[in-house]
């Protein structure tokens, strides 16, 4: 079988709500005892890769360390520290991204920096305030991630970096660079980590993930395989109104488990007619994570406009 690196995001594809999804202690035994190479990828810049070993492993999954995790935050240390080494930033954001920051010697300068950068997590009017003079004194805006909102369980939800970026787009009419999912340099940085990790580059590479526009998308545009699982955000009957397809589609990463073992692969499932399994999203398919035209006006959402 061909050599095959996988990227796996972590929220609505491992685990929802604090519970594992069913299989997935399985389908990750599966890739360590085969030497598959794998990375966990989230837009998450609020954890370590440390902070996330250690959820897992209370959800019941042992055996992983930081090396398995790349984050929005490590994408975004690895694009300042790649483009404009020995810069400043202004940051707004939790542990994951600071951590990231400081370990790639990027220094906070709260007077003139030279970026300011968003991430997850809340923040106060005098941080924006703080963040607002900065742009207006000419940094340039960088956020970890686009999304506008995110699942804080099946009926609850979270504003996200993207929402705080848009704050500040909004009050010094700049517009903000968005790093981790879909962007294609989260996807060439966590290729090349994989490849670290597997001492050599797999000859595919397959981004697993439950959102359409982040993970679907950003890997078809990187040129990766990618497959839905509809154990998160994404309905079935959702997936043909987008432009670009997923590779396939699954109910979950349960059904990699057999074909991992054996190297055979299983029957796609996208001509069953599936219609989710259980964990059905609050918002209906009306209101993507990344979506900004839904803060304009509600209306119809016409095909092929993603
Ligand atoms: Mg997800």
């Amino acid at each position: 079988m061909m050599k095959t690196g996988y990227l796996i995001d972590m929220d609505g594809v491992i685990y929802r709500e604090n519970h594992l999804i069913p299989g997935v202690t399985q389908f990750i035994q599966a890739l360590m005892t085969t030497g598959a190479p794998f990375l966990f990828l989230t837009n998450n810049s609020a954890p370590t890769p440390e902070d996330l070993a250690v959820r897992l492993k209370h959800l019941g999954i042992s055996g992983l360390s930081a090396r398995h995790f790349y984050t929005s935050a490590l994408n975004t240390a690895d694009f300042l520290c790649e483009t404009d080494p020995g810069c400043t930033v202004f940051v707004i954001g939790e542990g994951g991204l600071l951590a990231a920051l400081h370990e790639r010697k990027i220094a906070s300068d709260a007077i003139q920096p030279r970026y300011v950068v968003v991430g997850e997590g809340t923040t106060t009017m005098d941080r924006l305030t703080k963040a607002h003079e900065c742009i207006e004194k000419g940094a340039r805006l960088l956020a970890t991630n686009p999304d506008n909102w995110c699942p804080v369980s099946s009926d609850k939800t979270r504003p996200g970096a993207g929402a705080t970026a848009a704050f500040l787009e909004a009050s010094t009419g700049r517009r903000a660079y968005y790093l981790g999912k879909p962007n294609g340099y989260m996807f060439h940085r966590a290729r090349r980590k994989l490849a670290d990790l597997a001492l050599g580059e797999p000859e595919q590479v397959v981004m697993i993930g439950d959102t359409m526009e982040t993970d679907i998308r950003g890997a078809f545009e990187a040129g990766m395989q990618s497959y839905l699982v509809l154990s998160g955000s994404t309905q079935f009957e959702d997936v043909a109104d987008y432009v670009y397809q997923p590779t396939r589609i699954l109910r979950s990463v349960a059904e990699l488990t057999d074909e991992l073992r054996s190297g055979k692969p299983a029957d796609p499932l996208a001509h069953l007619g599936m219609s989710g399994n259980g964990f059905r999203s609050s918002k209906g398919g009306l209101r993507h994570q990344t979506d900004i035209f839904a803060l304009h006006k509600p209306r119809p959402r016409p095909a092929m406009t993603k």
